[in-house]
């Protein structure tokens, strides 16, 4: 496994692999790697012939109040973790690899980016478009794989994908979450003992969420109004969001139309640590 800083090494050994006949699998993440990215690496390298990891906190999706300086940097074992998940090479760029001080464009999805994630943290999705499109034209992997941990950020790519012709196959995995089921994240560091506790709740009001949608006649509306009073319940849980939404537009889902689908999305601030979660809902029974 070669370990870069450089991009334009990195791209030089991607066209190398390229010349070779090999296809390109992409794995973009900020580091302080767990075993949800040590999955997408294990897809991607069940998928193509040679895998690039990225490390990289971008500074550009983090809002001035939020935890760019405090977030968690844990190289040595991210490189371990790559290793063994199988992983060719790993991208680790400094910000001044990334971004030129005097850079002026950004790539802007203009409507999903403004809803739920991004009404609450504004201009954070520029910052995720801007710094995969530039880790696409870098690492051009003809795959690239992303966690349904962050729904909105993989419909988002997705969309962009489409819309500015890139050609890379953009591929979703599942969530992996810890025995109690919270969802694994990075920030799941920051909580102390008893906001761990706590932190469940969350998967227990998207539990409840699918129950109802598989098993009753409850609308949509209600689904996700059961789901924060669960949340609300809890107490130290400080909800931001929490809806059902139709999976492609993030529009609020307002019917349920049986043998169709939504998606449940909860964020919701503990003390500090800002959590996110989500659940399909397969619709079942009509209302
Ligand atoms: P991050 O390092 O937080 O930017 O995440 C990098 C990638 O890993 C993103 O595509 C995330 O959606 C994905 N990811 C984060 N947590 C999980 C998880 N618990 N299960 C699956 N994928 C995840």
């Amino acid at each position: 496994m070669e370990v870069e800083s450089s991009p334009g090494k990195v791209h030089a050994a991607i066209r190398e692999a390229r010349r070779r006949g090999l296809t390109i699998g992409c794995v973009p993440t900020m580091g302080a790697l767990h075993a949800g990215h040590v999955s997408l690496v294990q897809r991607a390298r069940s998928e193509n012939d040679f895998v690039v990891a990225t490390i990289f906190v971008n500074p550009t999706q983090f809002g001035p109040t939020e935890d760019f300086s405090r977030y968690p940097r844990t190289l040595d074992t991210d490189l371990e973790q790559c290793r063994g998940a199988g992983a060719n090479l790993v991208f680790t760029p400094q910000v001044s690899d990334m971004y030129a001080a005097d850079a002026e464009t950004i790539v802007r999805v203009t409507g999903l980016s403004t809803v739920l994630e991004g009404a609450h943290r504004p201009g954070h999705f520029d910052g995720v478009t801007t710094v995969v499109t530039k880790l696409f034209q870098i690492t051009e992997p003809d795959r690239a794989y992303f966690g349904q941990k962050d729904y909105q950020q993989q419909l988002i790519i997705r969309r962009m994908v489409q819309d500015l012709n890139i050609p890379v196959t953009i591929v979703t995995c599942p969530i992996i979450r810890e025995a109690d089921g919270l969802a694994m994240s990075s920030r799941n560091r920051y909580l102390s003992p008893e906001e761990r506790g706590i932190a469940a709740e969350i998967f227990q009001a998207l539990q409840l969420a699918d129950r109802l949608a598989v098993g009753s006649a409850v609308s949509p509306r209600e689904i996700a109004e059961r789901m924060r009073a669960h949340l609300e319940g809890t107490g130290g849980l400080s909800v931001q969001y929490a809806v059902v939404a139709d999976t492609q537009t993030l529009a609020s889902q307002e019917t349920r139309i049986p043998g169709a689908s939504g998606v449940a999305l909860i964020a919701a601030k503990l003390g500090t640590t800002r959590l996110i979660d989500n659940q399909i809902l397969n619709y079942s029974v009509a209302e």
